[in-house]
């Protein structure tokens, strides 16, 4: 799922090689090529145009997962030449189903841990609400556990994951 913080995500080397191949497309369309006859010049400039996007948004990419595979702990160079050697985006399709969970930080012992888990398996600090009798997922605004309608307010909640609880 993209995040707000996503655009960051793209290194500046990505932007640049998509700006450089978007204005070398151009390039060849409008100056190297043959100029064609009069009438076809509205479709020209479109095909210079679509194609020069493709290309570029194809640089934005592979910046994006050269990026996000690090903070998944997958490996880079596997990822980075599978998303650049499958045609039409292929690759890249691959990647964002089989892409590992992000990581984070218990920020109690600092162990590696996926961002879904509801205790750090190391120290077991507590990442996410849960129900106290069957230990589920639950919202933080939740009153009763929508697995097994147990009253949430009796558990013993830390008070950091307690905050828009009345
Ligand atoms: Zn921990
Ligand atoms: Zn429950």
């Amino acid at each position: 799922m993209a995040g707000s913080d996503d655009l960051g995500m793209i290194p500046l080397w990505a932007v640049i090689l998509a700006v450089v191949a978007f204005v070398g497309i151009e390039y060849l369309v409008h100056v190297v090529l043959p100029k064609p006859r009069a009438g076809l010049f509205p479709m020209r400039l479109m095909m210079g145009y679509s194609s020069g996007t493709l290309v570029a948004s194809y640089f934005l990419l592979v910046g994006y997962v050269s990026r996000d595979v690090k903070r998944r702990s997958m490996s880079a160079p596997l990822w980075m030449l599978i998303v650049t050697l499958m045609p039409g985006g292929i690759g890249a399709v691959v990647y964002f189903l089989l892409r590992q969970p992000m990581l984070t930080r218990c920020p109690h012992c600092a162990t590696e841990i996926a961002s879904s888990y509801h205790f750090c398996p190391q120290c077991q600090f507590q990442m996410a609400p849960v129900c106290g009798r069957c230990f589920r997922g639950v919202e933080i605004t939740d009153v009763y556990c929508k697995q097994c309608g147990h009253d949430l307010a009796e558990d013993q909640v830390p008070a950091r994951l307690r905050v828009f609880r009345g």
